[in-house]
């Protein structure tokens, strides 16, 4: 594949409403060759109404959309010949097979994709010729991402392509990401899985009511937020009040120990081997026993957090 010399996509302000509704708020975003870019954001956020305006399926109201190079409104065909995409619900008709699927989108294209080798890569092989209607959940979403590979693009976009996926088939997609990345295509996916977003994508674009509240690599926006780890520990005999502020010093930010009636604790510190070192000499020099011990890194969920002000919780619809 040809790496071209300007990201595959470029937003500037994006922005749209519905009526007085303000779904995508000035969204700046890149996506160059060779990285996987995750749109996070809790539902509702305004994941899905940039995916679609970028792909034209909704008109923005203001703001740049440049897919390889070219404008989407002044050149749209340039601009999507070589993006491929998957977005929420996938919809075909309940008699058509994958294999007639695939081969019917392969029609639109000059250089398509193998069907064979398509079927054979998403696990639809045994299926290629069975009714969509009798497709499981997770064979359905394997070939609405397949249908998206159909004209070799360069650019995926992907809308929550995991959703309904079980573990392995999860895995497998990753890895077919994974593998397009390596050949040097790029990726935007959105998602609402922040340890699919922390694991897969090189860089995370949050989203919140429709506005950019961060963008880097998680380990950048972790890092930003200066978002603690946790220690979780349990011990023998309960700890006196002094150690334990002795040891929320050696872990320099306030800790938030439990009730103790089972000498449980939990330590929230940006210097866990300081803290773990203070520990075990504690337990040494007291003749205490450790009985757990447990190191919860920082995650997305504690950046989120840090940079709204709110939880993050999927099951709520978040209003504009
Ligand atoms: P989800 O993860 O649930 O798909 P999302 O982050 O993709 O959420 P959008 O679907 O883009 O979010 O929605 C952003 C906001 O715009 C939400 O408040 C939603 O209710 C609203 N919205 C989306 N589509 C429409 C529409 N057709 N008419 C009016 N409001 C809409």
């Amino acid at each position: 594949m040809t790496v071209p010399p300007h990201p595959l996509l470029r937003l500037v302000a994006l922005h749209k409403r519905y009526g007085a509704a303000v779904a995508v708020a000035g969204l700046d975003l890149e996506v160059a060759p060779g990285e996987i870019v995750g749109l996070l954001g809790p539902n509702g956020a305004g994941k899905t109404t940039v995916l679609e305006c970028l792909l034209g399926l909704r008109a923005a109201d203001s703001g740049e959309i440049v897919l390889d190079g070219s404008d989407v409104r002044t050149h749209p065909a340039e601009a999507r010949r070589r993006v491929g995409a998957q977005i929420q619900p996938a919809a075909l008709q309940d008699k058509i097979t994958p294999r007639e699927a695939l081969t019917f989108f392969a029609a639109f294209h000059h250089t398509p994709a193998d069907t064979g080798e398509l079927l054979l890569r998403f696990g639809l092989t045994e299926k290629a010729d069975a009714h969509f209607d009798t497709l499981s959940a997770g064979q359905r979403q394997r070939l609405s991402v397949a249908l998206a590979f159909v004209n070799r693009p360069a650019l995926l976009i992907l809308d929550e392509p995991t959703t309904g996926l079980d573990p392995q088939t999860r895995r497998a997609l990753h890895a077919i990401l994974v593998a397009h990345r390596a050949a040097g295509g790029a990726v935007l996916l959105s998602t609402h899985d922040l340890d699919e977003a922390q694991r897969l994508c090189d860089r995370v674009a949050i989203l919140h009511r429709g506005r950019l509240v961060a963008a880097g690599s998680p380990d950048q926006l972790l890092a930003r937020t200066g978002a603690a780890t946790r220690l979780e520990f349990r011990t023998a005999r309960p700890l006196p009040a002094a150690t334990l502020a002795e040891l929320q010093a050696a872990g320099r930010e306030p800790g938030q120990p439990p009730p103790d009636p089972s000498a449980a604790y939990r330590i929230r510190t940006t210097e866990p081997t300081r803290a773990i070192a203070a520990l075990t000499q504690v337990m040494q020099s007291t003749g205490n026993e450790l009985r757990e011990l447990q190191l919860r890194p920082p995650t997305l969920e504690d950046a989120f957090v840090a940079l709204t002000g709110e939880g993050w919780d999927c099951d709520r619809e978040v209003a504009p």
